[in-house]
């Protein structure tokens, strides 16, 4: 089952994985967006660990919580609040961490995405690489895989929804506002939210 110290390794993980990609994915933005997302994200995980191991959560949900509530106040940008209504719902939905119980969480994270920046499949946002995600892990997880293959699974789907929506024009968020020139371009929160499943898939293995 899924505990805090497989939460802390996680977040831990993705924080890792973002400090390592920042750049990337602030050249990723800047093409389509205002050129932060890699900052954006950083400045918050790195605030999320510090939070932690300043006030050391009880459980894996009052991990995810904390980190959530991070997000939302150290993120100037639209994915902060989307990131941190993500890990707030996820830790919500979390029970005692079995397999099917993460994948719900996962989906109920997603599901909070969804419902708080209202983007649908194909708007070219962070839902197209976490929607797959999430039914990649709740599909693998009801067939009766362990965890470990399941979030491998999921990662694939992730990457597999970032780079179907990279031809596609945004409908979302500042890139939307260059209309039919948003084509052809990465989606910044597709790629990061990637590294989110990644860092899951990574620890599991
Ligand atoms: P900002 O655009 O405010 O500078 P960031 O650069 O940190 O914020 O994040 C941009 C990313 O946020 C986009 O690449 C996209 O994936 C995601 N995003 C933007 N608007 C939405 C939305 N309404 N729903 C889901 N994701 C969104
Ligand atoms: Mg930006
Ligand atoms: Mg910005």
């Amino acid at each position: 089952a899924v505990g805090t110290e497989q939460a802390a390794a996680w977040v831990q993980a993705f924080a890792e994985r973002v400090a390592e990609q920042r750049d990337h994915l602030t050249e990723l933005d800047s093409a389509i967006g205002d050129a932060d997302h890699g900052t954006n994200l950083d400045r918050g995980m790195t605030a999320a660990l510090a939070g932690l191991q300043a006030t050391p959560p009880a459980d894996a949900a009052a991990l995810l919580k904390a980190v959530a509530m991070t997000m939302i106040s150290k993120v100037g940008g639209t994915s902060g609040p989307l990131y941190g209504t993500f890990f707030l719902r996820m830790s919500t939905a979390l029970g005692d961490g079995r397999p099917a119980e993460v994948a719900a969480a996962f989906r109920a994270g997603v599901d909070g995405v969804v419902a708080r920046g209202k983007a649908e499949p194909g708007d070219k946002t962070m839902v197209d690489a976490l929607l797959p995600a999430a039914e990649a892990l709740t599909d693998a997880v009801g067939a009766g895989e362990p965890l470990d293959a399941a979030l491998r699974s999921a990662a694939e789907a992730a990457a597999r929804g970032r780079d179907a929506v990279t031809a596609s024009v945004a409908r979302k968020g500042r890139a939307s506002y260059l209309g039919e020139r948003s084509a052809g371009h990465v989606d910044p929160g597709a790629a990061s939210a990637v590294l989110l499943v990644e860092s899951a898939a990574a620890l599991a293995g």
